[in-house]
C-alpha cells in the first residue's frame, strides 16, 4: 500500500510553476514555487515541524504541554496540524487585522485564538507579542516558538526550501524573490542559494511599502503576513541584495490576476511577491531564472482580497483596466 503515517510526512517538496501569463513579454523565465501544497496550506508547516521537533529534542516541549504563539494564522495552522499528531495543546494570539475564515480555521483545527489590536505599538500591554508572553509565563507546561527569534525558522529553510530550488532548477535559478515577515524564508534559502552557487544568485525582498524593511516607519498596511515595525533576529539583513516595496493595491491587484490567469488562488502576500518579482525580471535577461515563493493559498481571503465590495472600499478596484494591468511593467 502507499500511505503515508502521517500528513507530517507531507511538509516540503512543494512543486515550481511557470507564470505564463503574468509574466508575458518578459524575457525570463519566472517561477513560483507554490507553497499552498503543503498539508496546512502554507509555507509555514515547514517551521512549525523544526521549531516543534527541536523543542522536543532539547526537553522544552513534553506530554500535556501547550505551545502558545503569536501568529497571523499560517504559522498556527502548522503547529496546530504537529500538535494534533502529537497530543499537545494550542494557544494562538493573533492581531486584529486577520480574517474572520483564518481565524475559524485555527480554532476548526482545535487551537484556542485571543484576538488583540493591530494599532498599538509592540511593547504595549494589549499587544499581540505582549499578550503571548504573558501566557506562555502563566500556563504550566507551556512553550513559546517564538518564530521571530527561533533560528529553526531561518534553518527549516536552509534545509528544505533552498535546496528543493537548487535541485527543481538544477542550478539555473538566477534571482531568489520573496516576501519578508519573520525574514525566515528569504534569509534561510537567500543564504542556501547565495553559498552554493558561490554568491551568484541575487536574494530580492519584497515588502509592503510603510514596513521598516524597505525603509518605511511601520506604517499600517493591509497585506498580511509580511512586512515589520520591529526588525526580528530571524532576518539576517546582510542576506537581501535589495528590497523592493509594493503597495496594497498593487498586491491585491496582482493576487486577483493569479487566480484569473495563472489559476493560483493565493493569497495577498503571494501577490506582493510576484509583483517584485515582475520589477525584477523587466531588467533581467533571457537566460535569467527567477523564482517567486508564494506563501500560501487564497481561501483565507475571499472575504478580503477576492471580494469586489471590500475593495472597492479601500479603493482599490477602480477600473477594469486597472485590474488587468495590474504589475505590468510599463
Ligand atoms: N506570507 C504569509 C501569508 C505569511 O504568513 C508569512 C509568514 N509570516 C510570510 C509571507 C513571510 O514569511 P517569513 O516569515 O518567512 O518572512
Amino acid at each position: 500500500m502507499r500511505v503515508y503515517n502521517s500528513l507530517i510526512e507531507l511538509v516540503g517538496d512543494t512543486p515550481l510553476v511557470r507564470l505564463k501569463k503574468v509574466a508575458a513579454g518578459l524575457a525570463p523565465t519566472v517561477l513560483a514555487k507554490v507553497e499552498y501544497f503543503n498539508p496546512g496550506g502554507s509555507v509555514k508547516d515547514r517551521i512549525a515541524l523544526r521549531m516543534v521537533e527541536d523543542a522536543e529534542r532539547r526537553g522544552l516541549l513534553g506530554p500535556g504541554g501547550t505551545i502558545v504563539e503569536p501568529t497571523s494564522g499560517n504559522t498556527g495552522v502548522g503547529l496546530a496540524i504537529v500538535a494534533a499528531e502529537r497530543g499537545y495543546r494550542c494557544v494562538f494570539v493573533c492581531p486584529d487585522k486577520v480574517g474572520a475564515d483564518k481565524l475559524a480555521v485555527l480554532r476548526a483545527y482545535g487551537a484556542e485564538v485571543v484576538v488583540c489590536p493591530t494599532t498599538v505599538a509592540p511593547d504595549h500591554p494589549e499587544s499581540y507579542y505582549s499578550v503571548s508572553d504573558r501566557l506562555a509565563a502563566t500556563i504550566p507546561g507551556a512553550w513559546k516558538p517564538d518564530q521571530y527569534a527561533n533560528p529553526n525558522n531561518p534553518e527549516s529553510h536552509y534545509h528544505s526550501t533552498g535546496p528543493e530550488i537548487w535541485k527543481q532548477t538544477e542550478g539555473r535559478i538566477t534571482h531568489f524573490v520573496a516576501g519578508i515577515g519573520t525574514g525566515g524564508t528569504i534569509t534561510g534559502v537567500g543564504r542556501y542559494l547565495k553559498e552554493v552557487s558561490d554568491g551568484r544568485v541575487r536574494v530580492v525582498g519584497a515588502d509592503p511599502e510603510g514596513s521598516v524593511y524597505s525603509g518605511g516607519t511601520g506604517r499600517p498596511y493591509l497585506v498580511e503576513g509580511v512586512g515589520e515595525d520591529i526588525w526580528p533576529a530571524t532576518y539576517d539583513t546582510s542576506v537581501c541584495d535589495e528590497v523592493i516595496a509594493i503597495g496594497d493595491k498593487e498586491s491585491f491587484l496582482m493576487t486577483r490576476r493569479l487566480a484569473k490567469e495563472e489559476a493560483l488562488l493565493v493569497g495577498g502576500s503571494c501577490g506582493l511577491a510576484v509583483a517584485a518579482a515582475l520589477r525584477v525580471a523587466a531588467t533581467a535577461g533571457p537566460d535569467d531564472v527567477i523564482v517567486v515563493l508564494l506563501p500560501d493559498g487564497g481561501r483565507g481571503y475571499l472575504g478580503k482580497i477576492f471580494n469586489d465590495e471590500w475593495m472597492a472600499d479601500y479603493g482599490f478596484l477602480d477600473t477594469e483596466t486597472e485590474e488587468a494591468t495590474a504589475g505590468q511593467v510599463l
